[in-house]
C-alpha cells in the first residue's frame, strides 16, 4: 500500500500545512464564537476591541498578525499573539499528520481530530467548557470515517466511543461519590467518546493515562509554586487534547514497542 507521502512527498506535507494555517484562522473564529453563542459564519471576523472589519489582506494566517506588530490596523489595540499560535499549531499537526496518514480517508479524520482538540483545549483554557458542538459532531465523524479507514474499523470506533465516554463517566461517577465534589463534567466524558470514536478503546487509555499523568503533574507544580491548592479547578479538556494527540502519533509505536517485551 502506496502512502500519501510516498506519492506526494515533502510537496503534499508543506501543502497540508498550509491549509493547516488557513483553517487555523478558522478554528480562532470557532474558539471565540462558539462559547458565545455567536454565528460562526456571519458577520465576518472584526476586532474584539473596535469592532473595525479586518480586511482580507491583514487575515493572511500568522503573516498579518507579525507583519501588524500584533495590533489592530485601525485601533492600534494588541492582538492576542494566541491567535497566530493557533493557526501555527494547527498548520504543524496538519504537516505531521500528513506524514503518518496512509490514505485520504485517514489524513481527513487526522487533521479533524487534531483541529477539534486543539480547539477544544482553547475553548477549555477560556471558558471551562467543552463544546457539544464539536464533541459530538467529532463523535459522529470519528464513527463515519472508520468506515473507509485502512487503518481501523467501525468495531473499534464504537467500541472506543463507548469504552471513552462510558468509562470516563463511571470514573467520574464514582468520584464524586466518594469525594462528595463533582470531579469532571460530562464536557470532558464527550471529548472523551470523541477521542475514543477516532483513536479506538486502547488509544482512549492511552489517552487517559497521558491527561491524567501530565494533569497531575501540573497540578503538583502549581501547589508546590505556590499558585493553586487542592481545591483548584484544571481545565481537563486540555490535558485531553494533549493526551490524544499524543496518542494519536505516539500510540502505535508505543505499544509496538510494549509487545516486544512479551515474547
Ligand atoms: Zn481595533
Amino acid at each position: 500500500m502506496t502512502t500519501l507521502f510516498e506519492t506526494y512527498g515533502a510537496f503534499g506535507s508543506v501543502s497540508a500545512g498550509l491549509f493547516g494555517l488557513i483553517v487555523g484562522s478558522f478554528l480562532n473564529v470557532l474558539a471565540h464564537r462558539l462559547p458565545r453563542g455567536e454565528s460562526v459564519v456571519s458577520p465576518g471576523s472584526h476586532c474584539p476591541a473596535c469592532g473595525a472589519g479586518i480586511l482580507a489582506r491583514d487575515n493572511i494566517p500568522v503573516v498579518s498578525w507579525l507583519f501588524l506588530g500584533g495590533r489592530c490596523r485601525t485601533c492600534r489595540a494588541p492582538i492576542s499573539a494566541r491567535y497566530p499560535m493557533m493557526e501555527l499549531t494547527n498548520g504543524v499537526l496538519w504537516a505531521l499528520v500528513f506524514l503518518k496518514a496512509p490514505q485520504w480517508p485517514d489524513l481527513l479524520g487526522g487533521v479533524f481530530f487534531a483541529s477539534a482538540c486543539l480547539t477544544l483545549a482553547a475553548i477549555d483554557l477560556e471558558f471551562q467548557i467543552l463544546p457539544d458542538r464539536i464533541t459530538l459532531t467529532g463523535i459522529a465523524f470519528g464513527i463515519l470515517l472508520s468506515f473507509f479507514s485502512k487503518t481501523r474499523s467501525p468495531g473499534s470506533a464504537l467500541l472506543g466511543a463507548v469504552v471513552g465516554g462510558g468509562g470516563l463517566f463511571l470514573i467520574a461517577f464514582l468520584y464524586e461519590k466518594i469525594a462528595g465534589q463533582e470531579g469532571m463534567g460530562l464536557g470532558d466524558v464527550k471529548m472523551l467518546a470523541m477521542v475514543g470514536a477516532f483513536l479506538g478503546p486502547v488509544g482512549v487509555l492511552m489517552t487517559v493515562l497521558a491527561a491524567s499523568l501530565s494533569g497531575s503533574l501540573v497540578g503538583i507544580a502549581a501547589i508546590a509554586l505556590g499558585r493553586g491548592d487542592r481545591k483548584m479547578r484544571l481545565p481537563f479538556g486540555v490535558f485531553l487534547a494533549a493526551g490524544g494527540v499524543a496518542a494519536y502519533f505516539f500510540g502505535d509505536p508505543l505499544l509496538a514497542r510494549y509487545r516486544a517485551l512479551w515474547p
